[in-house]
């Protein structure tokens, strides 16, 4: 499968499986957001999965990337669509290491970070994605491939996202409400995971 189709089948997961969680979704928002967290990032990902699917693999994800920003709305809608744009940006060319991906998942999160202002420990989509990324560039590091780095890394991004329960949220919505946040686990961290976990399974299926 050439790398274009593979970008283009990971954002299908990708919606699949936010269709999937939507109400999940909605319920860990309602806590101590405004609940509408599965619906912006299903909107975001239909959007996402009908963009132009031409050029390479990086192309394909920065368009997805646009038409998601274009189509969320609220907070994680700018976020998770920089996030994208920036991550395709980031894949030039032919992509053959998990070096070169590590990489441009860096870039990613760095980008999230600075239009966000968020950290780690702030109670955000960052609580799953710092300790994934730090892990895939530790398998990335010790060689490993980009599936069997991208599958040793969830781990990571599960306890981070779990981490979430016992923080009080410090950015967006909930941060107003801050304690009442405090025994859930956080709405943006929860779909991150299941999306990197969604990629996962087409990587692994798709280039033993
Ligand atoms: P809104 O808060 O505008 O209703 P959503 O409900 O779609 O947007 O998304 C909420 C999620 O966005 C939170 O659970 C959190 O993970 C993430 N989030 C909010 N603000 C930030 C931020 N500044 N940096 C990173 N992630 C954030
Ligand atoms: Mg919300």
């Amino acid at each position: 499968m050439d790398q274009s189709t593979l970008a283009a089948q990971c954002i299908d997961a990708a919606l699949a499986i936010i269709l999937e969680k939507e109400p999940e979704l909605a319920q860990l928002d309602s806590v101590a957001g405004d609940g509408d967290h599965g619906a912006g990032m299903a909107r975001g990902f239909r959007a996402a999965a009908a963009a132009d699917r031409t050029g390479t693999a990086g192309q394909v994800i920065a368009k997805a990337g646009m038409a998601f920003s274009d189509a969320a709305g609220g907070a994680s809608g700018a976020l998770v669509g920089m996030y994208l744009m920036t991550l395709g940006g980031g894949l030039q060319g032919d992509v053959t290491t998990a070096i070169q991906v590590h990489s441009a998942l860096v870039k990613a999160q760095d980008a999230l970070m600075k239009l966000g202002k968020a950290k780690l420990g702030d109670k955000t989509m960052l609580d799953t994605l710092i300790p994934f990324t730090e892990a895939f560039g530790a398998q990335a590091g010790a060689g490993a491939t980009i599936p069997a780095a991208w599958g040793g890394a969830l781990d990571a991004g599960r306890a981070g996202m779990e981490s979430t329960k016992d923080m009080v949220a410090a950015r967006g919505r909930s941060a107003v409400l801050k304690e009442r946040s405090l025994g859930t686990q956080d709405p943006g961290a929860t779909s991150v995971y299941y999306v990197l976990r969604a990629v996962g399974e087409v990587l692994q299926r798709e280039c033993p």
